[in-house]
């Protein structure tokens, strides 16, 4: 299934946690485990004293970092380094004892790396471990050692799996209409920013169809809201069907929807509203009655403000529905055209004029 929101990268759904579990394992660690990097040099293995201390310190670094809304100094992933260090020690001089801090290990790489290191890391771990542990062992023991790791493994990779997975569902929901499964408005803010934005900054052009059903009270009014709604789900399932897999359409209104056209001029844009329109009223939405839609068309200009973007949008929209609804009205971008007056281009309905 397409994500809704490609801005929100798959690994970030539990980053946000992870700052917050780095900071609480960073106290712990800092308590429990200092005690026995004390001990290791009190018992004369000063390497395993140092790689303790070493985790301890960059933990320690990291949750001081984040408790004063710094970005944490030392990369998560680089800990493996130290731990993997303290591990091997553990195992080469202890055996059974050293192996139990596999269980701890495997809580942090899955609760503090992403998921896909986390599997790697702890296979490893796996792997290294059943041989260290098997020299000071018998085979029951050793076996019951692999098979409890192993265990532990794959319901914590389980459990995290589907925290992500609700914390996933949860985004999308706070992100969508419940409706039509269309974006909702502060999705759209956000969207349409980062595309002024590119704009200036790259030059990257985009382009916004403002689109609103044609006499959507008396569809209402003659076949009842729950028509009404199924023509709103299933316009949204047509408009997706169409766009390309960077753009989106937002709901703005009842009946009213906002489509971004990302890196697509004015001119584009205008071809591509003009075929949704004919598409939308040649389809069948329900089998009541046809349905036809208005489109104001805007494309961004360097330096412009969201809402003078959506305006220039709303204008056209406006015009559209003026000249008697079903067609599209590009607002063409004033710096393009050199012109001093807005100008408004209509397209539908087999009509092809310029107004000026
Ligand atoms: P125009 O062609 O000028 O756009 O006319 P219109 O009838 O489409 O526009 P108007 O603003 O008069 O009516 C919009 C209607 O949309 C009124 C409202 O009851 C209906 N509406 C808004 N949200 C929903 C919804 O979620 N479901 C349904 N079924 N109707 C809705
Ligand atoms: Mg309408
Ligand atoms: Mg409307």
């Amino acid at each position: 299934m397409k994500p809704l929101l490609d801005h929100q990268p798959e690994e970030s759904v539990l980053a946000r946690s992870r700052e917050r579990i780095m900071y609480l394992m960073a106290y712990v660690i800092a308590i429990f485990i200092t005690p026995f990097a004390i001990n290791n040099f009190i018992q004369n293995r000063p390497i395993l004293g140092i790689a303790i201390l070493l985790i301890v310190g960059t933990f320690v670094a990291n949750g001081v970092a984040i408790r004063l809304k710094k970005r944490p100094p030392v990369p998560f992933v680089a800990l493996l380094l130290p731990m993997a260090v303290a591990l091997i020690f553990s195992l080469v001089t202890q055996g059974l004892y050293g192996a139990l801090w596999c269980y701890p290990a495997v809580l942090f790489c899955f609760f503090v790396l992403p998921h896909r290191v986390a599997i790697a890391a702890s296979a490893a771990m796996l792997v290294l471990a059943i041989p260290m542990v098997y020299t000071f062992v018998n085979e029951g023991t050793a076996f019951r050692f692999a098979i409890s790791l192993a265990l532990n493994i794959v319901v914590i990779s389980i459990v995290t799996g589907v925290v992500a997975d609700l914390q996933r569902e949860l985004l999308d929901q706070a992100a969508t209409d419940p409706l039509t499964g269309a974006l909702n408005r502060r999705q759209m803010e956000s969207l349409l920013s980062e595309a002024v934005e590119r704009r200036s900054r790259s030059a990257a052009p985009a382009s916004v169809l403002l689109l609103d059903i044609d006499h959507f009270k008396s569809i209402n009014d003659r076949f009842g809201h729950h028509t009404g709604d199924e023509v709103l789900r299933n316009l949204v399932t047509l408009i997706k069907k169409h766009i390309r897999r960077l753009d989106r359409v937002f709901r703005t209104g009842g009946e009213e929807f906002l489509i971004l056209l990302t890196d697509t001029k004015g001119a584009d844009a205008t071809t591509h509203a003009e075929r949704l329109r004919l598409l939308i009223a040649e389809a069948s939405l329900t089998k009541e009655c046809q349905v036809t839609v208005s489109i104001g068309v805007a494309e961004c200009v360097p330096n412009q403000k969201v809402e003078s973007w959506i305006k220039n949008a709303d204008d056209a929209l406006y015009f559209a529905k003026q000249e008697g609804r079903n067609r599209v009205v590009c607002e063409m971008p004033l710096a393009q055209e050199g012109l001093s007056d807005v100008p408004l281009e209509i397209v539908g309905t087999n009509r092809r004029t310029r107004e000026r």
